[in-house]
């Protein structure tokens, strides 16, 4: 709309109006999705560097709307944190990772993204225990991926979950770092095992543009540096793991191995690879 007088506003109205409407009806869609076993999980490998071998797979949550096809969590995971939602269905992602994990060779990680709501929950942690015990898998193999935001809503609370999950023997990933404000003595207080550098700065690390190029490098050297285990997220192309290799990071996800995959696809390489 022109000029942003009164007129610019009413104009807007009934767009605004269209996307509450949306809103609402993906909220409710969202409220029954779980019951009709709308979720699923798609598994992405995270390789070794060195060797190539796969050390595990991370979850990610896919939707099967049934009118709207595929949706991919950017689009509806706000909105789960928003309303709550995120609670149920942040634990049926535990429990559904972790069952799926069990038909794995017993070397296999899983990896879970968990949402700040899901840490400052008073039962995340007996959450995490029912999920261990009855899928039968072992605490050191499950991996959970947390942003700064998590430990900088409600840090005593957050703290204590986290320590009591390391003390099981769950590790615990720094996910996207990189893109947070994290303080050094932060990263020195923040329990934590691995460091998943984001993907915005490993997609700049063979770019054109020097000064990114450098930064891109900087954040890798910065987290090999903490002494943790390193994961690079977002890998495209040989050239990127090659200055990853050169770098020290030990791990690394991304197109360049696979795109996220059906559960049964694992299943099938894990077979192939025991007949072989
Ligand atoms: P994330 O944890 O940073 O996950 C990595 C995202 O990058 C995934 O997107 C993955 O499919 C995508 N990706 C992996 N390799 C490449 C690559 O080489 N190039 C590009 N362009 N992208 C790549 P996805 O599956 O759409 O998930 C988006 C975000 O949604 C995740 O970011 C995570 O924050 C959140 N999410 C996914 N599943 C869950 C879940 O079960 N619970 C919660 N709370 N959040 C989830
Ligand atoms: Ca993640
Ligand atoms: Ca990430
Ligand atoms: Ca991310």
């Amino acid at each position: 709309a022109k000029g942003g007088g009164r007129g610019a506003f009413r104009f807007f109205e009934p767009e605004l109006d269209h996307l509450m409407h949306v809103r609402r009806n993906l909220e409710k869609d969202m409220r029954k999705a779980l019951a009709r076993g709308e979720f699923e999980l798609h598994f992405q490998p995270i390789v070794r560097v060195e060797g190539g071998r796969t050390s595990g797979y991370e979850a990610l949550l896919r939707w099967h709307h049934p009118e709207r096809g595929m949706v991919l969590p950017g689009e509806f995971i706000p909105l789960a944190e928003e309303t709550g939602l995120i609670l149920p269905i942040g634990e049926w992602v535990l429990r559904a990772a972790c069952a799926e994990a069990a038909k794995w060779p017993s070397d296999l990680t899983i990896a879970i993204n968990l949402s700040p709501a899901q840490f400052r929950s008073k039962e995340l942690v007996s959450i995490i225990v029912g999920a261990l015990a009855t899928s039968g898998i072992e605490p050191h193999r499950l991996e959970l991926e947390v942003t700064e935001t998590v430990i900088m809503h409600d840090s005593e609370a957050v703290f204590a979950a986290l320590g009591q999950l390391r003390e099981l023997g769950v590790r615990i990933a720094l996910d996207d770092f990189g893109t947070g404000y994290s303080s050094l003595s932060f990263l020195q207080k923040f329990p934590f095992d691995k460091v998943k550098i984001d993907r915005s700065f490993v997609s700049e690390l063979a770019s054109k543009r020097e000064e990114a190029r450098r930064i891109a490098r900087a954040v890798v050297a910065f987290a090999v540096s903490l002494g943790k285990m390193t994961t690079a997220e977002g890998v495209e192309t040989a050239e990127q793991l090659a200055i990853l290799r050169e770098e020290g990071c030990v791990e690394a996800q991304g197109y360049y191995f696979s795109r996220p995959m059906q559960a049964s696809s694992i299943a099938q390489q894990a077979q192939r690879k025991a007949e072989a």
